[in-house]
């Protein structure tokens, strides 16, 4: 799993003088020069990885606060929705360079619904961490059934894609 983390420290408070302002500003500069080079690293990774294993990527439709990005193999990234704008930019370029498939999918129930018996139910999210599936007992760590999840479905979307889709035009 790679997280992408903010950079530590306390944040100065906005106070209104120009100091604290400038402070603030340069601050936020530093984290998105931060957060950028750190998409690239992951977009690259996540990529790479796809075209090794000949694996598409399946994402979340941008929706929420936080995102999840799925790859056959547990790479997830939770991030801010401007950081994850950003990434699934990187990711669908780089991707499209290398000819790796991308879809985007509905974030509905990812979080909900069982992989393994397709049971959807709030309940079956025990905790942040942990998912209990009310119907088949199945005990799994929530992001990755989510994954499985997002998977599942951008696999759906990739095959409807394909089937739908007129003669290649030239
Ligand atoms: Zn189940």
């Amino acid at each position: 799993m790679i997280r992408v983390s903010t950079l530590k420290g306390k944040r100065p408070q906005a106070k209104g003088t120009k100091s604290a302002k400038r402070l603030l500003k340069k601050r936020n500069r530093r984290e998105q020069r931060h957060v950028k080079n750190q998409n690239h690293i992951i977009a690259k990774t996540i990529v790479t990885e796809a075209e090794r294993t000949s694996a598409g990527i399946s994402l979340e439709e941008l929706k929420g606060i936080r995102q999840r990005v799925r790859l056959r193999k547990p790479q997830r990234v939770a991030l801010h929705s401007w950081a994850f704008a950003q990434l699934a930019d990187f990711i669908v370029y780089k991707a499209r360079r290398a000819g790796v498939p991308v879809v985007f999918v509905d974030p509905a129930h990812t979080s909900q619904r069982c992989c393994e018996c397709g049971h959807i139910d709030k309940k079956n999210r025990a905790s942040q961490a942990l998912f209990t599936c009310r119907k088949c007992g199945v005990v799994a760590h929530a992001d990755r059934n989510a994954s499985h999840n997002i998977a599942r479905k951008g696999e759906a979307v990739w095959t409807a894609g394909r089937e739908s889709r007129v003669p290649a035009t030239p």
